[in-house]
């Protein structure tokens, strides 16, 4: 007889075990003010695994010279740990080129280069450039500009009051006129998850290419650019699990080669004189001077342990937490969720009428649970719901239940002594 499916939501765990992860994260051992550290920041910034805090002391220790460069022996190693970074990452993107990884310092500065290499060179009078209007001011600046340097005007795809993009709205706004679609993966502010490839290809099918800024993406798992389709793909290190000072640009390799060099300096050239100077071959092009190296080591290794996780496993404790806690804060009196799109991850935004979300944040770190409150770098997104700012739990794969009953009690708590 075929036994019935068990209904335990347990099951959906199987293969990813959090008590295991966090041990291989010293930080969430901390306990500040004597309380056990409930580290929901994570939009922010991820705690750092021993894997990669290791590596990178290894490499300095043992490894630490200038890339590309000396012809010694620890030249030589640090161009090795150096490329071999790139691969990894090259395969955790599923790009199909190591030419079209490019290094940069983070997200922010992987649009800026795709900002004033790309757009500049393609807009003009007349041009637009497409937005949405749940951006990071990351995605948003470098466009504005670009726009006041071309003459080009920023056109804006408007959301729902769920947090969701008007999709209608997006068909409509693309034109001829339409020099680039920017947009989030996974917004920092709501937790949306924007449904990229059917973005892209409605982009494409109106002759659009697309930037996407996934830097709230690559913690919940690899992404595959290749099936994505998008000719840009930006995001950082430090929100990832590995350091800070590291990002990446993925870009096409058809793009890329024809896009001017961004900054000029050593390595990214092939030939200089004071006539003419050549630029090196990508994705050298655009890396000019000394890079990140111990940083790439250590995004490498993180790659290499979040490679030991069971992704589809993790994806169902994800989604299991996120309902959890947004059952369980829903709860609290006076609370507001901002954000409820069908497709969320890993972010609870809210307010708590009428206490100002910057007591509540203070209130909350006294408990020990450190959560973000603020416009969340995302201003246009607050306008949109009428608050000044919110309160943000985001959560990582090393985070629990115990932990959201801990943001809850601490809520209870602030109510208690604010409202
Ligand atoms: N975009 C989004 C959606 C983000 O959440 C952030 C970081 N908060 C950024 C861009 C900028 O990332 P970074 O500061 O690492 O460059």
């Amino acid at each position: 007889m075929a036994s019935e499916p068990l209904a335990s939501p347990r099951l959906t765990v199987t293969g990813f075990d959090p008590a295991r992860v966090r041990r291989d994260f010293p930080a969430l051992a901390l306990r500040p003010y004597d309380k056990p550290l409930a580290y929901l920041d994570n939009a922010a910034s991820s705690q750092k695994p021993r894997a990669m805090i290791d590596a990178m002391t290894a490499y300095y220790e043992t490894s630490h010279g200038n890339v590309h460069r000396g012809l010694h022996y620890l030249s030589e190693r640090a161009t090795a740990a150096y490329d071999a970074a790139r691969e990894k990452v090259r395969v955790f993107l599923n790009a199909a080129d190591q030419r079209e990884i490019i290094f940069v310092r983070g997200t922010t500065e992987g649009i800026n280069l795709v900002a004033q290499s790309f757009g500049r060179s393609i807009a003009g009078p007349g041009d637009e450039i497409l937005v949405t209007e749940m951006e990071h001011h990351s995605n948003i600046v470098p466009w504005q500009m670009v726009c006041e340097q071309t003459g080009a005007t920023l056109r804006v795809v408007p959301m729902t009051d769920a947090g969701e993009l008007d999709l209608d709205a997006f068909d409509r706004l693309l034109s001829p006129r339409t020099k680039l679609f920017a947009v989030v993966h996974i917004s920092n502010a709501l937790g949306t998850v924007n449904p990229i490839k059917d973005l892209t290809a409605r982009a494409h099918a109106a002759g659009v290419p697309v930037l996407v800024d996934g830097a709230q993406s690559m913690q919940h798992g690899p992404v595959d650019v290749q099936d994505l389709d998008c000719d840009f793909f930006a995001c950082s290190g430090h929100k990832m699990f590995g350091p800070t000072g590291i990002g990446v640009l993925y870009g096409k390799a058809d793009l890329l080669e024809r896009m001017p060099p961004y900054q000029g300096g050593g390595d990214m050239i092939e030939q200089v004189s004071f006539t003419s100077t050549t630029y090196a071959r990508l994705p050298a092009k655009f890396e000019a001077g000394t890079p990140a190296i111990a940083e790439a080591v250590g995004l490498g290794a993180t790659i290499d342990y979040l490679g030991a996780i069971d992704f589809t496993a993790l994806a169902a404790y994800e989604r299991d937490l996120l309902r959890y806690a947004t059952e369980r804060v829903s709860t609290v009196s006076g609370v507001r969720l901002i954000g409820t799109a069908q497709e969320r991850a890993g972010v609870l935004s809210f307010v708590m009428d009428p206490i100002h979300p910057h007591d509540i944040g203070t209130v909350l770190d006294r408990e020990g649970v450190a959560v973000r409150a603020g416009h969340h770098c995302a201003q246009p997104v607050m306008e949109h719901f009428g608050v000044p700012a919110t309160i943000r739990a985001s959560f990582a794969l090393y985070n629990t239940k115990d932990e959201v009953d801990a943001l809850v009690a601490a809520l209870g708590h602030a109510r208690d002594l604010l409202a």
